[in-house]
């Protein structure tokens, strides 16, 4: 039986050139393999999936709005999906490559990322998690030696960002993965350089009463 796979992992983790060499793989073998990504993506121009270490392959693209199993009808017979940034998909696109595990025994692997910059989930991840017959986590590491697990977005002046929309490509901000620790750390010394008051002396300046008004 063919199976809905999950490949995740940080940012740098080499999610999109594994995804690659597994789709080499496939048709070394002599399978075809339909190349998707979601449209939500466009770091590498339309239609690329790219990797940092230069192998790279055009994709047919998904809108959120399209039904993957319609784009799937209209590209015809394959033996197996392969998807870089699957955390972009719906979680209702996720459903119908689920439906394509099902009921056409494809394998359909998906690579992507499971939480956002403030460590939530993506609902693509989620609904990913929730039926995947197969979780694999691809490792990397923070610069402190722990495996990383968050994708900390950095802005232009290296700083720490806390706030703002889960997906935001473009702009001058970028992405790091780093643990949990550091990126605790990270965030609490901007925040004491920046003289932001911690929680526990809001909560014992609003219990003082000298709180202005
Ligand atoms: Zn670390």
């Amino acid at each position: 039986m063919a199976k809905l796979y999950f490949k995740y992992g940080a940012m740098g983790s080499s999610k999109s050139a594994q995804a690659l060499i597994t789709k080499f793989n496939y048709e070394e073998l002599g399978m075809t393999v339909w190349l998707i990504k979601p449209s939500t993506d466009t770091r590498d121009g339309a239609d690329l999936i790219r990797s940092r270490i230069g192998l790279e392959a055009h994709a047919e693209v998904i809108t959120p709005e399209q039904s993957i199993l319609e784009a799937y009808r209209t590209a015809g017979r394959h033996d197996v999906i392969i998807t870089d940034e699957a955390q972009f998909f719906t979680p209702e696109q996720i459903d119908e490559l689920r439906t394509l595990v099902d009921e056409e025994d494809l394998p359909v692997l998906c690579f992507g990322l499971r939480t956002d910059f403030l460590t939530h989930f993506f609902p693509g991840a989620q609904r990913l998690m929730e039926l995947a017959d197969s979780i694999t986590e691809i490792k990397t590491v923070c610069a402190c030696g722990r495996k990383a697990t968050v994708n900390a977005r950095i802005d232009a002046r290296g700083r720490v960002i806390t706030e703002g929309a889960q997906v935001f490509l473009g702009g001058n901000d970028s992405y790091m993965a780093m643990c949990h620790q550091c990126w605790k750390k990270k965030i609490r010394e901007q925040n004491e350089a920046a003289g932001t008051p911690s929680m526990q002396t809001e909560q014992s300046r609003r219990k003082n009463g000298t709180e202005r008004t």
